[in-house]
């Protein structure tokens, strides 16, 4: 049966009680917000896999339909297009709340939409968020929040340890995103100590992979779009402000370890292996097109000069760690935009 469930409003409602999380093995009921976009269809790919149900809510800003349509005739799987910025009510053991416009395009180079920014962001990261941990409170659900190194701001810290409270603008062009955040996070340690909601957080540091939006503006999308397509890789500044670049299947390992562990967090997730986007710029010509040509453009305001994870306390507490290194990620990635750029290779530029 196609368990497909269209339209706003109050979603679909699972019946049944709480499954204790000793019990998981029965399946367990997730929700997935975010879950058509990137990061959330693989995480609910793993989901289904075990054998929970899942339901996935999810308003198509920027997630697609054909990121979890492999799913339609799975009847453990729901998706319900609902902005979690209104109140939704269901039943279930988990909540993944993933939700958030997460593309900086949108709050980076567009100043005439400043006030849509304020409502994306904002209001997704913190009226979204309190609405899921509303949701969290009165089924006794435990709830995940996917928050992000943003937190920390342009770092003074080098690398990033949880306990460092970061260096963060409250009002330049990123701060919507960095502060809806930071907010969120506030939200969520307010819910687990004042109603003992049964909260997680994860730091998320850049994640590439298969199914990114691909003209999103992050860089990596960015540059193996560009290599692709035949066009210039453009580097913003002078190129030498670095990023960990994590792959996509080592930071849903690491979501999935911190919601079943017993541990609130704040955890890092990320890769430590650090890169300049210079020498981002040159693994992507070796893996791509070594011919591709850079061309500097001028970076944006706050951009963070240096980030990379401290994962001690992942590796310690949760026992994980990255498995996939850059140069073993991209070409994954690579080969799902080369089949959604150019489909059946019709167009690819010689
Ligand atoms: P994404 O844009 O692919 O996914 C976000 C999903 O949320 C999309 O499907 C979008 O349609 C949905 N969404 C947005 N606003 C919503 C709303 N109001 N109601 C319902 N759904 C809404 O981004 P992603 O990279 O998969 O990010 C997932 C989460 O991880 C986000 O919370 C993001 O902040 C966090 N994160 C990601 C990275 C990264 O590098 N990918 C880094 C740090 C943090
Ligand atoms: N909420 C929700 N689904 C629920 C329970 C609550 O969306 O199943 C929303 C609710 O509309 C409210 C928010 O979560 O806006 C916070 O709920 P809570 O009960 O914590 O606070 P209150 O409703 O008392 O303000
Ligand atoms: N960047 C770049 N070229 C691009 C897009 C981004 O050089 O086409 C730079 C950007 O200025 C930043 C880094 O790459 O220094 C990472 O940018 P992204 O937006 O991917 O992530 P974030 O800034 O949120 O870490």
């Amino acid at each position: 049966a196609r368990r497909v469930v269209y339209g706003g409003g109050i979603g679909g409602v699972n019946s049944g009680g709480k499954v204790p999380l000793g019990l998981k093995r029965k399946g367990l009921r997730i929700v997935v917000t975010g879950g058509a976009g990137f990061v959330g269809s693989h995480l609910v790919d793993r989901l289904i896999r075990r054998g929970d149900s899942v339901i996935v809510v999810d308003n198509f800003f920027t997630g697609r339909k054909e990121n979890v349509m492999h799913h339609f005739a799975n009847p453990r799987f729901e998706l319900i297009r609902h902005d979690v910025v209104e109140p939704l009510l269901l039943e279930v053991d988990q909540i993944y709340h993933l939700a958030c416009p997460a593309s900086p395009v949108h709050y980076k180079f567009n100043p005439v939409k400043t006030i849509i920014s304020f409502q994306l962001f904002y209001k997704t990261n913190v009226v979204g968020t309190l609405n899921m941990l509303g949701l969290a409170k009165r089924v006794g659900a435990r709830f995940l929040l996917t928050s992000t190194s943003e937190v920390y701001g342009d770092p003074l810290q080098h690398p990033q340890v949880e306990t460092y409270w970061g260096n963060v603008n409250p009002i330049g062009v990123r701060s919507c995103y960095d502060e809806g955040k930071r907010t969120a996070e506030t939200l969520t340690m307010d819910y687990h100590r004042g109603a003992n909601v049964e909260v997680r957080i994860a730091r998320i540091f850049n994640t590439y992979g298969p199914r990114m939006c691909i003209d999103d503006g992050r860089v990596v999308s960015n540059f193996v779009a560009q290599a692709l397509r035949k066009e210039p890789l453009t580097v913003y500044g002078d190129g030498k402000q670095t990023r960990s670049f994590q792959y996509v299947s080592d930071l849903v390992e690491g979501l999935i370890r911190l919601m079943e562990g017993e541990h609130v967090g704040p955890f890092n997730l990320g890769n430590p292996g650090e890169f300049t986007m210079l020498e981002l710029a040159q693994v992507v010509k070796e893996t791509i097109d070594p011919n591709a040509k850079i061309e500097f453009k001028p970076n944006t305001e706050d951009d963070p000069h240096k980030r990379k994870p401290d994962i001690s306390k992942a590796k310690e507490q949760l026992g994980w760690e990255p498995t996939v290194p850059l140069r073993k990620g991209l070409p994954l990635m690579v080969s799902d935009f080369r089949q959604r750029i150019f489909g059946d290779h019709k167009d690819v530029p010689v």
